[in-house]
């Protein structure tokens, strides 16, 4: 059997948002477990709209997700190929010159709405003679070139949607070419396709009839099908459209917010399937849930508050190995740097959070204080160290028996001397932190030290 070869074939007209990461990943993490390419290629041929920016940004967010490409192709490379297979198709009256302006086949189809027929091409310039073509060249018109569909049934397996069958009658001759040589998405994708060596072909079900039309190119290229699969397209919740134009829901604003690009990933890969959403330890567990007949046939919703609560969980669940050279490069590192991270992770939503929580537990602070004779007695009862997760407990017990103060009252002054702030990680793992001469220092009890300059 051949080696798996799957594509992923945006037009660098925009961002990619989480419904483009959805095909690539499914594509990109396929390959990587059957051991197959994954190539990137750019439907560039539009000119006006595609940006080398588009193409540099679809770059950088596929190397984020993890999915850097085997291989890159561009459509604007391969022009004379497009051309030469044109050509070839003209010498075996596989195509047909048509002289319609965009007017002209608006004018059609506006027609045949209001005759309640659907809006086909009706094929009129298959039906010119010489000498009408040559009369509407010598008014200056170029033609633009028809594929001639066959008008019969186009059959095949689809990986997510079992058997599939389309009549090529209800649909348009499709235009390979325009008047100005421009090949356009379909024919460019089925040949680029055939020489790739694509095997695989798995894409939005928004291209299921391209489909048809496409078999029939390549049958007309004279090679072997590629599989395909279309899947279900997923949308947002919140109402939110997803639009590589405008950059709502974007990789890269995901990536701004400083979200896991796993998170991300586990999201886009398993929404609208019948696997949850959950947390996994990476790429390689994510592509080993992965079979097409996974997929639901419906539109899904989707919540982006989902993906910024998987990445806490991920965070949550990282271990310290993995987080710890991310922490020395906050300057978070040390004998201490194990404990902290155990002490606040759980108050943090990012990594980068953690940097504050240093500051407040290890940097010179001067917290003001408000109850400075409930203070002065809790510095009074402060146990003598060591320290451990068992300080706090007999601290506040005796604190409790002393005032008679309970719950907030007890501790909310004891936090916000501290710390500084009303919420954050538990005070039985701070204080062994913190040390008990630092304690009591913030307790207004001992010499604070300065801060540094
Ligand atoms: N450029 C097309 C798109 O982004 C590619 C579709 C395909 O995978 O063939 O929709």
């Amino acid at each position: 059997m051949d080696k798996h070869t799957f594509r992923f074939a945006p037009s660098p007209t925009g961002y990619l948002h989480i419904g483009n990461a959805r095909t690539a990943l499914w594509n990109a993490l396929l390959a990587r477990r059957m051991g197959g390419t994954f190539i990137l290629r750019f439907d560039d041929t539009d000119t006006e709209r595609s940006r080398p920016e588009y193409a540099q940004g679809i770059l950088d967010d596929l190397a984020w997700l993890g999915i850097p490409p085997d291989r890159i192709e561009r459509q604007s490379d391969r022009a004379a190929r497009y051309a030469a297979v044109l050509e070839d198709f003209k010498a075996r009256g596989l195509v047909y010159p048509a002289y319609e302006t965009a007017e002209e086949l608006d004018r059609k189809r506006k027609r045949q709405q209001a005759r309640g027929l659907p809006p086909v091409y009706d094929r009129a310039a298959l039906a010119l003679s010489d000498t009408d073509r040559a009369s509407l060249e010598a008014e200056g018109r170029k033609p633009h070139w028809r594929f001639k569909l066959s008008g019969q049934t186009v059959t095949w397996h689809d990986g997510v949607r079992g058997e599939c069958h389309i009549e090529t009658a209800s649909l348009s001759d499709p235009i390979l070419a325009r008047a100005d040589g421009q090949v356009l998405y379909t024919f460019a994708s089925v040949i680029d396709d055939a020489d790739f060596g694509i095997t695989d072909v798995l894409r939005g079900e928004d291209h299921v009839a391209n489909t048809a039309v496409q078999i029939e190119l390549f049958r007309a290229l004279r090679v072997n099908l590629p599989r395909f699969a279309h899947h279900n397209l997923i949308a947002s919740a919140t109402g939110e459209e997803m639009s590589k134009r405008t950059g709502a829901l974007s990789l890269r604003s995901f990536r701004a917010d400083r979200v896991d690009p796993l998170a991300v990933a586990i999201v886009a890969t398993l929404t609208g399937t019948s696997e949850a959403i959950r947390p996994l330890h990476g790429l390689e567990e994510l592509s080993s849930l992965l079979e097409l007949p996974k997929f639901s046939r419906a539109l899904t919703k989707f919540d982006p508050a989902e993906i910024a609560d998987l990445s806490v969980k991920l965070l949550h669940a990282k271990p310290y190995a993995e987080i710890a050279p991310k922490l020395a490069a906050m300057g978070i590192m040390g004998a201490k740097a194990e404990s902290f991270w155990a002490a606040i992770h759980g108050n943090v939503a990012r990594l980068e959070d953690a940097e504050p929580w240093w500051q407040i537990i290890t940097g010179p602070q001067n917290f003001v204080s408000t109850e400075p004779e409930f203070l002065a007695e809790a510095a009074r009862l402060l146990p003598e160290e060591p320290f451990d997760h068992e300080t706090w407990g007999r601290w506040i017990a005796a604190l409790q028996a002393a005032t008679g103060r309970k719950g907030k009252a007890l501790f909310m002054p004891l936090r916000l001397a501290l710390t500084g702030r009303e919420q954050g990680p538990e005070l039985r793992a701070v204080l062994p932190l913190l040390g008990r001469a630092e304690a009591l220092a913030r307790l207004g009890q001992g010499p604070r030290r300065a801060p540094a300059a």
